[in-house]
């Protein structure tokens, strides 16, 4: 069975589902079997509510004040879980909660999920990854097309209207001068802005 709850470069993180629109170029899950503290990332079907509810309270979460909804999936693909089990947390143990997305999540669930998502959500990571339409299809190949990348910047704004705290990540697999034009762009939105090394570890 595949682990709900893991380990992570000391973080504790949440893997609710193994869905995702995307094949980045970058993606860890083509890489590595498994990652952090987990034994197995894949699930033979996605959780539902209980059973990330059961997995949270069996783990030991006593060293933690954060956990981070990433996993091998996009998180908005399970948006109900998503919500309730942040709410629970919250209600539970007090933590902060940070969502890594690839900001398509209004695509992915054919609505505007930023109000929810913005109430539940302590900080939100938004993958940028390119600097335009067509070098983020290259490195994201995602289901939707060219119409994503505006998607992406629309949700993030959505965001960062909201007040929430959020920042734009780009992996450096991407050319110098890409990352600084990512960087503009996060600024011309007011999201901060985190240029993360590629790696397969
Ligand atoms: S959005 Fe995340 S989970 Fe999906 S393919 Fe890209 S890196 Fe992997």
């Amino acid at each position: 069975m595949a682990d709900i709850v893991y380990e992570y470069m000391g973080g504790l993180y949440l893997n609710i589902t193994n869905d995702c629109p995307c094949k980045c170029v970058f993606c860890i899950r083509d890489k590595m079997e498994t990652l952090g503290s987990a034994s197995e990332m894949w699930h033979e079907a996605n959780p539902d509510f209980e059973s990330i509810k059961k997995a949270l309270n069996e783990f030991d979460t006593s060293k933690y004040s954060e956990v981070v909804f990433c996993g091998y999936g996009e998180p908005t693909c399970a948006f109900e879980n998503l919500v309730k089990t942040a709410k629970y947390i919250k209600e539970n143990y007090g933590f902060k909660i940070r969502v890594n997305t690839n900001g398509l999540g209004n695509l992915i669930n054919k609505r505007d999920i930023t109000p929810e998502l913005c109430e539940i959500a302590d900080v939100i990571s938004i993958s940028l990854n390119a600097p335009n339409a067509e070098r983020y299809l290259q490195v994201t190949r995602n289901d939707f097309g060219i119409e994503s990348f505006d998607a992406m910047l629309d949700f993030t704004k959505k965001c960062v209207e909201k007040n929430a705290n959020v920042r734009m990540t780009v992996v450096d697999v991407i050319k110098p001068e890409e990352i600084e034009e990512c960087a503009k762009i996060a600024q011309a939105i007011g999201a901060k802005f985190v240029s993360r090394e590629y790696t397969t570890e």
